[in-house]
């Protein structure tokens, strides 16, 4: 198999470009070079798919796949990489330049999708009889440029050139029906290869196209016009990803995408299931299980109830205990603006079978919980439609056999607060699944001198499989691997300077500390905390305090939501803070702010690799989990957090001398805020008023936009909300003196280094392995089948 990849990368460079490689562009070269790929594994995943379809299988089903760059990840979970960059470099061309041309398949906003990507993988990696399920997005998530430092948003066509991961499997195309409008679904398969293992798992995105190429009939007609916007309303279900994260926008184009792929999905698994165990469907459940990845595929639950009903002859009670006995349901966050509820005559308008069946789940819920003695007050506060009010995530906990958190402090919130009434009936449905992030692409692709340094301190690379064996050497912190790991950060944060110097105009020094936050902009995420303490350490630099201290790199990457004003006055900001700090000559370099434009997958893998400080400082009870921070401290970034998400695990696990946590925790935080009052923080914590005045002052130019007032204003006054709703002025001055702590321990290299050899070598909890093996255990019901 081996020897023919360098063939096979020449013939299929000639069948893309139609010319031999050397005279092809590069972006030919990914094209042909991927392909190669694809063809070597096209049997091993036929026989995997034919093997799952048979048992017992788990559909993940999720609006989003974050999946990022597939050559690298293929090319390394094959063993190819060698013998690709060989075949390469026979022709001229380096490998890394061939895999930069790579688009990020963006279909994601970030960590839920980037979640459902690295389960995917874990999946693969471990035999897992697991198929996930989305939407083929024409445009992913938007690009973002700055223009004078505000953001701007630009389509992202990612596949546009051709993406040969992606399989049309035209003979496999559904029928999905709305009352105005009857569309056919193609799935676009993608497959998913795991690290060391046969099995090819697949990933099935649906494209929405029109049910006739073109109908002429209309077009010969008077209806000629008719016939173009039925065929646009059709490609417009899944032509754009909505970019917003943890806020519900209740747009009917964003419910028809819903339903398209839940009813796609479904309509192809119950054919399969038919197919092997034949039709009486009252044994679906035994070989069929369905993950919603939150609420976005909620519709599927009284989808699968049309389908049993109306195509396959169950009475209710059956198709119900069908139904009952099929999902599971991932709540991921506790914001009160994410939980989806749809207006109900929406539902009547697009797709009215499905409206009656949810009035008919309404109604026997509320005789369900009149029977088991609950007041009505409670009744109506859970029922799944309130007046004209649909509540998916109350469909999801009412229909489904285990509703999970993400991560431990979460899921206690969610059954003490979010969810507590649903608790209190259904104690047994609840159960935590801490996420966790893919070692293939966070550890051993991103960053290949780590990986070299724990294949030689561990003896093998057996680590890539199980992460946990890390925990075997914490006690290697010998000083050979201080050394190694400060000579492996020194060379990817000097590999980061010369990607920051060519991408974003910047110089950036490799011997300073690099303070990174990457994450979407959100106010409960705190990126306003970190511009803060950016903007009061300048002025102490201007004030000749601090002198001693390293030279700070601070590093953020972010989108905000298009229509989330607030969050983009936030990355105006950091621009414009940039823009005073690093011209200053009185600062000389010892601090630079860089904002990394169209902060993505790709990016993320080549900032984690050199970060040395991992920002996650999110007001206590806000984050569900968060994923990043699991991935810098496989990378060996230390930890400055708050206990909040699975930062109190990471803490855990580290233990107190190996993270910076700071700030008012989720059960301080009530008490704290009864008698909160930002003014008193602003007039008496050292360095705030000076911080606050400089937003109104003149300091800062946000061209005349108002918004820094606004950021001022949310803060001292709040109008309708209460003031600092996520309690920046109140964390302030633990974060400045935390993160001050911090900076002078980075003088002390080789204490910091065994901090930093503590996070790797204990981050196996954290891989997405972990998770899965949870999942397939403890909700799924399903084991390993390797195809040999
Ligand atoms: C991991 C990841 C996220 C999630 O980051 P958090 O800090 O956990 O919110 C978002 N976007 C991308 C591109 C990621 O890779």
């Amino acid at each position: 198999m081996t020897l023919d990849l360098t063939q096979s990368l020449s013939s299929q460079v000639r069948a893309t470009s139609g010319r031999p490689v050397a005279s092809s562009t590069p972006m030919e070269v990914w094209q042909g070079l991927s392909a190669a790929v694809v063809a070597q594994i096209a049997d091993r995943w036929d026989a995997t798919s034919k093997k799952y379809a048979a048992g017992r299988q788990e559909h993940y089903f999720s609006a989003e796949f974050l999946m990022g760059r597939a050559l690298l990840n293929n090319l390394s979970n094959l063993g190819l990489v060698d013998e690709a960059r060989d075949a390469l470099a026979a022709e001229g061309i380096e490998l890394s330049t061939v895999l930069e041309e790579e688009p990020d398949a963006a279909l994601g906003n970030g960590g839920l999708g980037r979640l459902a990507a690295c389960f995917l993988d874990s999946c693969a990696t471990l035999d897992l009889p697991v198929t996930g399920y989305g939407i083929l997005y024409r445009y992913g998530l938007f690009k973002q440029l700055f223009d004078n430092g505000f953001q701007t948003e630009h389509p992202d066509p990612w596949m546009e050139e051709g993406y040969p991961f992606v399989i049309r499997r035209e003979e496999l195309q559904r029928i999905v029906t709305y009352a105005d409008l009857t569309v056919r679904a193609i799935p676009y398969d993608m497959p998913i290869t795991g690290y060391g293992t046969k099995n090819v798992g697949t990933l099935r995105l649906w494209k929405a196209e029109p049910l006739e190429e073109f109908d002429y009939d209309a077009f010969n007609s008077q209806r000629f016009t008719d016939a173009i916007v039925d065929r646009e309303r059709t490609m417009d279900i899944s032509r754009v990803l909505y970019p917003n994260d943890t806020t519900f926008e209740g747009k009917v184009l964003r419910v028809r995408q819903q339903y398209f792929f839940c009813s796609a999905s479904l309509q192809e698994i119950i054919d399969n299931y038919v197919r092997h165990h034949g039709d009486d469907l009252t044994g679906f459940a035994e070989f069929n299980a369905v993950q919603l990845n939150d609420t976005h595929p909620v519709l599927a639950i009284p989808e699968l109830m049309r389908l049993l009903m109306d195509d396959h002859d169950l009475g209710w009670e059956d198709a119900w205990e069908v139904v009952s006995r099929t999902f599971a349901y991932t709540n991921h966050t506790v914001l009160a603006e994410a939980l989806e509820t749809w207006d109900i005559h929406i539902f009547d308008r697009l797709f009215p079978r499905i409206s009656e069946i949810v009035r008919e789940i309404d109604r026997r819920f509320r005789c369900d919980m009149a029977q088991r003695g609950l007041d009505q007050g409670t009744i109506d506060y859970m029922a799944p439609v309130s007046g004209n009010t649909v509540r998916m995530a109350w469909i999801a906990c009412y229909a489904s056999y285990s509703i999970n958190g993400v991560a431990a402090l979460h899921t206690e919130i969610i059954k003490r607060e979010t969810l507590k009434e649903w608790h209190a009936i259904w104690p047994e449905r609840f159960n935590n699944k801490t996420n966790g992030v893919t070692p293939r692409r966070w550890l051993k692709q991103c960053n290949p001198r780590l990986s070299a340094l724990l294949d030689e301190v561990t003896g093998s690379d057996a680590w890539v499989r199980d992460l946990t064996v890390l925990g075997d050497f914490t006690d290697a912190d010998t000083d050979a691997v201080l050394e190694g790991l400060a000579e492996v950060k020194r060379a990817n944060k000097a590999d980061f300077a010369a990607w920051v110097r060519e991408r974003e105009g910047v110089e950036i020094d490799p011997d300073a500390i690099f303070d990174v936050q990457i994450k979407r902009l959100h106010e409960y995420k705190r990126q306003l905390l970190n511009a803060f303490y950016v903007l009061d350490l300048y002025f102490r630099l201007k004030e000749g305090q601090e002198l001693d201290a390293p030279s700070r790199v601070f590093v953020f990457g972010a989108k905000a939501a298009p229509g989330y004003t607030r969050a983009k006055a936030i990355i105006k900001l950091i621009n414009a803070i940039a823009d005073v700090v690093n011209s200053d000559a009185d600062i000389d370099g010892r601090i630079k702010v860089v904002f990394v434009h169209n902060y993505n997958v790709s990016p993320a893998e080549h900032i984690i690799p050199a970060a040395d400080v991992s920002e996650q400082i999110s007001m206590a009870g806000k984050e569900a989990s968060g994923t990043s921070n699991m991935k810098f401290m496989m990378n060996g970034a230390l930890t400055l957090g708050t206990l909040d998400g699975a930062n109190v695990e990471i803490l855990e696990a580290v233990g107190p001398d190996n993270a910076y946590i700071f700030g008012a925790t989720e059960d301080e935080l009530p008490e704290l805020r009864r008698t909160y009052d930002p003014r008193w923080y602003y007039e008496n914590v050292p360095g705030l008023r000076r911080v606050i005045d400089a937003l109104t002052d003149g300091t800062l130019d946000d061209n005349g936009a108002g918004w820094f007032h606004d950021i001022r204003w949310s803060l001292m006054e709040g109008g309708f909300d209460p003031a600092d709703v996520y309690y920046v002025l109140g964390d302030f001055a633990a974060y400045r003196e935390t993160k001050d702590r911090m900076a002078r321990d980075y003088l002390d290299q080789k204490s910091w280094n065994r901090k930093v050899w503590a996070n790797i070598s204990r981050s196996g909890r954290f891989s997405s392995d972990r998770t899965i093996r949870d999942y397939a255990e403890g909700v799924w019901r399903i084991g390993a089948e390797p195809i040999d």
